[in-house]
């Protein structure tokens, strides 16, 4: 069963069931080599243009990003999924350091005011993903949601506190303990269920405590995936790795059984760094999929119904 879909400039939204998933992105696509963040090349990109392009690459072969982040609400409440890179993070990558961008300003366009946030998850401590957990005030970084409870998988939590790669070092210190010195922070074991609605799914690889986020409503799935997946060729050729992996071995098994479940289900992937429609469904090709489409003919027809 598909999804609604709505569309605006700076969001994109779906209906699950009962629940509503908006899209908010922070950056303009990013367009780029695809070695530069999986393992594969332009010559294999090509090879599928049939179906990746224009939506997903462009004519060389260069891969299409997006960095974004998603509101869920579903049982009352609303629930922001990986609040991004965050404006004026120190950070070693040029395009995300010291960002002054209108995020915040889009999320009231799709009307979602920050102090309306109830819960912010992240899928896993990387700096693109959790961001906007805090903002610069007076020189001092505060929660960007001030009601709302972050949680956070303890495994996750772990890992990140332990590790002392300067990224981790620097996503503590900026967007992760002045949330628990705000005593927003919560815990949680990695199937955590947020609302009836809503929960988490470990998905251990690309980080150990890493987590996908599962919708289920009246029949319907969708998941956001994080960063078990960065681009819908892997889901052609699901044993590509990317670049900023933790555990390669346990990311491709897990990629690969999330994709099945997507595919049996005919649930709505929701690509964390997927651009175009964002949102994609899968339908078998060989011994692994591509992308069904249905995804595209939901494109087409929003263009045809201005939101
Ligand atoms: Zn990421």
């Amino acid at each position: 069963m598909a999804a609604n879909v709505t569309n605006s400039e700076t969001f994109r939204r779906w209906t699950v069931g009962a629940a509503r998933i908006t899209r908010v992105l922070e950056l303009p696509p990013l367009n780029g080599d695809p070695a530069d963040f999986i393992q594969t090349t332009k010559d294999e990109i090509v090879k599928r243009n049939d179906w990746l392009c224009p939506h997903f690459s462009d004519e060389e072969g260069n891969i299409t990003l997006h960095f974004q982040a998603f509101i869920i609400e579903a049982s009352g409440k609303r629930i922001l999924v990986d609040p991004c890179i965050g404006n004026d993070k120190e950070r070693d990558i040029p395009e995300f350091h010291k960002l002054n961008g209108p995020f915040l300003e889009r999320l009231e366009a799709a009307g979602l005011r920050r102090e309306s946030i109830d819960y912010v998850l992240c899928t896993h401590l990387h700096l693109d993903h959790c961001g906007w957990n805090t903002m610069l005030v007076d020189g001092a970084w505060v929660p960007t949601f001030p009601n709302a409870r972050y949680i956070f998988a303890k495994a996750e939590y772990e890992h990140i506190r332990s590790d002392d790669h300067r990224d981790s070092i620097a996503v503590m210190g900026d967007s992760i303990r002045p949330i628990i010195d705000a005593g927003l922070a919560v815990f949680v074991d990695a199937d955590h269920v947020i609302v009836d609605e809503v929960r988490l799914e470990p998905t251990p690889g690309h980080t150990p405590g890493h987590c996908a986020i599962v919708i289920s409503s009246e029949g319907q799935e969708a998941i956001i995936t994080g960063d078990l997946i960065h681009h819908p060729v892997q889901v052609a050729i699901p044993h590509i790795g990317d670049n900023f992996c933790w555990n390669q071995d346990m990311a491709r098994s897990t990629r690969r059984t999330v994709l099945e479940r997507v595919a049996d289900r005919n649930s709505l992937l929701l690509g964390s760094h997927f651009s175009g429609p964002t949102g994609i469904y899968l339908k078998p090709e060989g011994d692994a999929w591509i992308v069904d489409e249905a995804t595209f003919a939901e494109v087409a027809a929003q263009a045809r119904t201005p939101a």
